[in-house]
């Protein structure tokens, strides 16, 4: 791993030009909720001006390091937060016409995303949006029992959450996707059946759920620390997601990565760029970017990625390269996240080494599909485990 601040070179990596996935964070919120530590400053009305240049200056950063001419059609644009919706409509707009100054946007090909809260969605600012050439909303549902949201210390209710999916529709956008959460802990009552069932009446193209995971520095691990209230568990995480998926795939939704489901044609191409090992260039205060074999990642505080980026030393707190042993094994990791499973090769040279799969499909934690190896809920949920005997084997 390189050291914050040592000078980036961009003739190790193997990207002849620009990206074609592209991701922008926007690090506001109205509110922090309970249980998250992401790179977010509390703000009920963020300096959307400020981000939008500080964006602007990393763009030109980046092209100026990777010697990259401008013009190159983008294939995803996923803009993540924070809150994205507090952009606004001109923010948005104008995030858009910075973007197009380096990549060309295309309103057909180009998969653009951008997740919106609840709270601060309408059909007016989607209708903006879906000018400005977003073309897939991802919404910040997490549940529809309004008790569960005061408990996640959600800023929506189950009202406002439902109502924002039509007005999504009414805005233009046939591509919605939902978020959801499980996993809680076990005071937390919930009947997860029925709220999945509210949420397939909804007809949305994609759904994500979220495990809840206890980040330190957050309220949620200091009410554990205190014994407020229990710590989540693993049965109750795992009973969740069998429901879900079930209920889900019932539904006809596919189950296509562990923790996303889409109506046929529906899958979110940016994440793909992810689980392929492709190259996607990351803008804004903590963003992880991939120009393989370089990995690299911003600066985390708002404050400190613009200051840096207005004294000319470039956004990133370090990079590091990825070896290819570490990229085989984080290949074979991202393939059995997804329903396309572990490649033929892969399988018979960890057949040779010692692995021995034939006892994991006994279990029915994979099963073989088309000479691949693919994961089935029950090995979603030992994903760890079988990637750790895999490299076990790998290195013998
Ligand atoms: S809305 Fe999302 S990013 Fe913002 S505080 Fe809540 S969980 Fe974190």
């Amino acid at each position: 791993m390189r050291p914050a601040g040592a000078p980036f070179n961009a003739g190790e990596t193997r990207s002849a030009g620009p990206p074609r996935a592209l991701y922008v964070h926007f690090p506001f919120c109205a509110h922090r909720c309970h249980y998250c530590d992401f790179s977010v400053t509390r703000a009920a009305a963020p300096p959307v001006d400020r981000w939008v240049s500080a964006i602007e200056r990393e763009l030109a950063w980046w092209f100026e390091r990777g010697g990259w001419d401008r013009g190159a059609v983008l294939d995803t644009i996923f803009v993540g937060g924070g809150t994205p919706s507090l952009l606004g409509s001109t923010g948005m707009e104008e995030l858009g016409d910075r973007i197009a100054a380096w990549f060309r946007v295309d309103p057909v090909r180009t998969e653009w995303t951008a997740e919106a809260n609840p709270a601060s969605f309408d059909a007016r600012l989607g209708a903006r949006w879906r000018a400005a050439g977003v073309n897939r909303l991802s919404l910040g549902v997490q549940s529809l029992d309004d008790a569960v949201l005061t408990w996640l210390g959600r800023l929506h209710d189950r009202c406002r959450a439902t109502e924002a999916v039509s007005e999504a529709r009414t805005a233009g956008f046939e591509r919605v996707s939902l978020d959801l959460m499980f996993g809680l802990p076990p005071d937390v009552a919930r009947d997860l059946a029925a709220e999945a069932d509210a949420l397939v009446a909804l007809d949305v193209s994609h759904m994500s759920l979220y495990g809840l995971s206890v980040e330190p520095r957050t309220p949620l691990a200091e009410w554990i620390r205190m014994g407020r209230v229990r710590a989540p568990d693993e049965d109750r995480y795992a009973a969740e997601y069998r429901l879900l998926s079930r209920r889900l795939r019932a539904a006809g939704y596919e189950h296509y990565e562990v923790s996303n489901f889409a109506r046929p044609g529906e899958r979110c191409r940016h994440n793909w760029s992810y689980w392929n090992q492709s190259s996607y260039l990351a803008l804004g205060p903590s963003a992880h970017g991939f120009l393989p074999p370089i990995r690299s990642w911003n600066v985390f505080r708002w404050d400190r990625y613009e200051r840096a980026l207005l004294a000319g030393h470039g956004p990133l707190e370090g990079w590091e390269r990825v070896g290819s042993a570490e990229e085989e094994l984080e290949r074979i990791w991202l393939d059995l996240r997804t329903d396309r499973g572990l490649a033929p090769e892969l399988m018979e040279e960890f057949a040779g080494n010692g692995a021995r799969p034939e006892d994991w499909i006994e279990a029915g934690w994979l099963e073989e599909r088309e000479r691949r190896w693919v994961a089935t809920i029950e090995g979603w949920l030992r994903l760890d485990t079988i990637v750790a005997a895999l490299a076990g084997a790998e290195r013998r």
